[in-house]
């Protein structure tokens, strides 16, 4: 018999294939009883393989005696209970930088899809409207200044792509970062005073949930911009609706949501919003390096040899 994996969630079908010939694989979302699956093989599982959305809470840790690994398809892990992890010593690894690139692309897109008013001006074209008038205009994205919540991979990336932009970044986080020129807050309030742009860009969790409150919402004001590609729970969501809806901001490009895949029926009807279904890391290319990666800090841990990507 070979190692016994749990697994949570699909993965692309070429890493399904390469883990189901190197391992004995249980496939928890296809069992028609959850807790039958679990009671018969749960004493013999050593992997557990999920992702950055279906994570691993403490109750499946825990029904787990001898996981060893979770190795997690995604870069945020706030559905993993860290804590539990560490109390057991199993290792958690995820899949940082090989989806830099991508997250920051939709970032990017979906500031310009908001400002310039993309997906409006489609349905524009689309329904005829065109021929009775021209599209309203929009606001200009050069020249305004960016406060990234987050400058980590992702949000360097975002300021790498936002600068030829002629966007002046700025950014709040947890510590001062000697190795960029941008300035730096430790109080999100007066930095959303001081931007048009709100990058939401830092991990999900309880220490970051609603950080984007009504107070931060409201001083970034009228004239403001937010884009979140990190996770919806960093937002206050009633209160940046609200503020859509009365147009005390400017609009919203989201790609991530409170209660996923449900997104507020509100947003739907607003014009002054980008909606993406989280599609920040999903290109083919990057979806198969997200899954190798998986593999790799599974065969590591395996053969005895240190993990590549280790979070705890
Ligand atoms: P990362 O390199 O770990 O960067 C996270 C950054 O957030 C770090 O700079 C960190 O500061 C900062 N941070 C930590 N706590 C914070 C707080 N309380 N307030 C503000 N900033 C805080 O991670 P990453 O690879 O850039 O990924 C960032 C997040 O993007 C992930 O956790 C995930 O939730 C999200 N994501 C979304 C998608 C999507 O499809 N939309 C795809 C991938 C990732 P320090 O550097 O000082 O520690």
């Amino acid at each position: 018999m070979g190692i016994e994996i749990l697994q949570t969630t699909p993965l692309p079908p070429a890493v399904e294939e390469i883990l189901q010939r190197d391992y004995q694989v249980h496939r928890l979302w296809q069992a028609p009883d959850r807790g039958a699956l679990l009671g018969e093989v749960a004493g013999r599982v050593r992997g557990l393989v999920t992702s950055g959305s279906v994570g691993a809470d403490r109750s499946l840790i825990e029904a787990l005696p001898k996981l060893e690994i979770i190795s997690s398809f995604g870069v945020g892990y706030d559905p993993i209970d860290i804590d539990c992890a560490k109390e057991r010593g199993v290792i958690v690894t995820n899949t940082p930088d090989v989806l830099t690139d991508d997250v920051a692309d939709i970032a990017m897109v979906l500031l310009l899809s908001v400002m310039r008013r993309i997906p409006q001006g489609d349905q524009f074209v689309r329904q005829g409207l065109w021929a009775r008038g021209k599209f309203p205009l929009t606001d200009k994205m050069g020249g305004k200044v960016m406060g990234i919540v987050g400058l980590g991979r992702i949000g360097q990336a975002i300021a790498r792509r936002a600068e030829p932009f002629g966007i002046e970044i700025r950014y709040f986080g947890p510590r001062r970062k000697d190795s960029v020129p941008y300035r730096y807050y430790d109080n999100l309030v007066a930095m959303a005073k001081d931007v048009d742009i709100l990058m939401i860009a830092c991990p999900g969790g309880k220490e970051t949930a609603g950080i984007v409150n009504a107070a931060v919402i409201e001083a970034l004001g009228p004239k403001g911009y937010i884009v979140n590609i990190a996770r919806g729970s960093v937002v206050d969501e009633p209160a940046m609706v609200k503020a859509l809806v009365e147009k005390k901001i400017a609009g919203a490009g989201l790609d991530v949501f409170a209660n996923e895949p449900h997104v507020p029926q509100e947003l739907l009807t607003l014009d002054n919003v980008a909606l993406a279904p989280h599609v920040g890391s999903a290109t083919h290319e990057t979806r198969r390096a997200m899954g190798e990666l998986v593999l790799k800090n599974l065969a590591a841990h395996f053969a005895g040899q240190p993990v590549l990507t280790r979070v705890v």
